[in-house]
């Protein structure tokens, strides 16, 4: 439920996610067949995936427990008992000429997904989420001139999670697929991997003037990296306005997204729900899932990130924002946990996560697991900020040494660099009157109240020692000098 949404050109825009989600599960939904990804065509599929006569499906019990993990990790409703429902379509990748899914009374229903976009909070609300299985991949082979089945995919459990139409903008639909994006992958029900298909979104897009009701949707399909989705429902949103503007109705339409000519393109016109002549599959009794089936999978669910972002602010007195960033990934979370703990400065550990970390770990130099600089050395190294031993400009020489594997030990590096800092207050009382008495000019400007000469003398003092002395020892020291000169 969003409270404001900016209008284009008079228009509101409402969106609705579909995300197909596939399940890490060692095998298929309702065959013993394996997952794998990548394998040559047609290995990884088994009588029942080749729709076989004779063949009958049997619920995989880790797929169930799977939707279970996602109704409980986005406070939806675990239905006691749900349906399988044939969905009937001709596609030659689906050999059943049905694709097993659910349809009335889905597994789970109801729920939300909260995220922050700027900061304004915002909820999405899910309608459902529906256990379905995958259909095969048609491969076109287009230098023999013919296509071809891989029925290694056939199969492949599916949970499809289903939005209201409650997202206003394309910004809110990519932060909307993030965090769905970072929860399934954090209860470890999926692995995430966009480029494999592992997380397929389609986003329905609509625009209407405020207050008049929902306009036609059209559905841009298989959207599957975030870069693309912003492009193509921004892309999307231009042309229905346009289409409007020039007097033409939209037509409810499935379209798909070409990211080389940036634009989005019908691919045909869109299915009702008769058309796919959906009844309940008379091979598969109802999914019955027990509370006690429920509260082990409860016992069984990792902290979520949500609840660890809050024992992060209560805990270790982080900032919302800061709690927010390191709970973007598990690895990220236990690493600052790892730091904070061992160096009891935990908004130190926080900025310098934030901060170097981050930017090495974004630029693709390493996962923050394999961070040559691990949570026990950036302790630390915080450490020796925090007590007074080295200043910040030395730690990042530090930092950098532990990167580059230079070194492997903090005090030794701090030592054989020569970067602790000046403690002795002769040495630097020498410096801070050599400074002001070459200075004059400063020291008089100061005197007459301007705040930058003083900051000039500073900066001239903490030169001196070769960035060595402890700045607010300087300025303490300085203030004092001034003060009584
Ligand atoms: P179907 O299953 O035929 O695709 P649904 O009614 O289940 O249709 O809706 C699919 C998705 O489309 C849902 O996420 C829903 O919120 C969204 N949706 C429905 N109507 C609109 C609309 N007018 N504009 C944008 N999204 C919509
Ligand atoms: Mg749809």
């Amino acid at each position: 439920m969003t409270t404001t949404s900016k209008l284009i050109h008079g228009y509101e825009v409402v969106i609705g996610f579909e995300t197909h989600t596939q399940l890490a599960t060692q095998s298929k939904i309702f065959s013993r067949a394996p997952t794998a990804f990548g394998a040559e065509p047609n290995t990884q599929a088994c009588a029942v995936d080749l729709a076989l006569p004779g063949t009958l499906p049997v619920m995989n019990r880790e797929a169930v427990a799977c939707a279970i993990k996602l109704g409980l990790a986005l406070g939806s409703t675990i239905a006691p008992e749900s349906i399988f429902a044939r969905k009937n379509y001709f596609y030659p990748d689906l050999p059943k000429g049905y694709q097993i899914s659910q349809f009335e009374i889905p597994v789970v229903q109801g729920g939300e997904v909260s995220f922050f976009l700027g900061d304004e909070k915002k909820t999405v609300r899910l309608v459902r989420a529906h256990l379905e299985e995958d259909a095969g991949k048609s491969l076109h082979e287009d230098f023999i001139g013919q296509s071809g089945i891989d029925l290694n995919r056939a199969g492949t459990p599916l949970l499809e999670i289903v939005t209201e139409p409650d997202i206003r903008s394309s910004e809110e639909a990519v932060a909307y697929a993030r965090e769905l994006h970072k929860i399934v992958t954090w209860i470890g029900i999926c692995d995430g991997n966009m480029q494999e298909g592992s997380f397929r979104c389609d986003a329905n897009v609509s625009v209407r003037k405020p207050g008049a009701p929902l306009g036609t949707r059209r559905e841009i399909k298989n959207l599957n990296s975030f870069k693309f989705m912003q492009q193509a429902i921004d892309y999307e949103i231009r042309w229905q306005i346009d289409q409007i503007e020039d007097g033409h109705a939209i037509q409810q339409a499935t379209v798909l997204f070409d990211p080389d000519t940036g634009e989005t393109r019908a691919m045909r016109t869109k299915e009702d729900a008769a058309d796919y002549r959906y009844f309940p599959d008379p091979d598969l009794p109802p999914l019955r899932i027990s509370e006690q089936w429920v509260q082990e999978e409860r016992a069984r669910m990792p902290e979520l990130p949500r609840t660890m972002a809050a024992r992060f602010v209560a805990d270790y007195g982080l900032p919302e924002y800061d709690a927010t960033t390191l709970t973007q990934s598990k690895a990220m979370a236990a690493y600052f946990e790892e730091a904070a703990k061992a160096s009891g400065q935990p908004k130190l550990a926080s900025n310098w996560i934030m901060g170097e970390i981050s930017r090495r770990v974004n630029a693709g130099e390493t996962d923050i697991a394999a961070a040559p600089v691990t949570a026990a050395l950036l302790a630390k190294l915080v450490g020796r900020i925090a007590d007074g031993t080295i200043s910040n400009a030395a730690a990042r020489q530090v930092f950098e040494a532990l990167w580059t594997g230079e070194g492997s030990d903090v005090d030794a590096l701090i030592e054989a660099k020569g970067l602790k800092q000046m403690n002795d207050s002769g040495a630097l009382e020498k410096i801070i009157d050599e400074v002001i008495a070459a200075n004059p000019d400063n020291v008089a400007q100061f005197k007459a109240g301007k705040d930058k000469a003083f900051n000039a003398l500073v900066g001239q003092a903490m030169k001196a020692s070769r960035g060595k002395a402890n700045p607010q020892q300087v300025n303490d020291m300085l203030r004092a000098k001034l003060a009584a000169a």
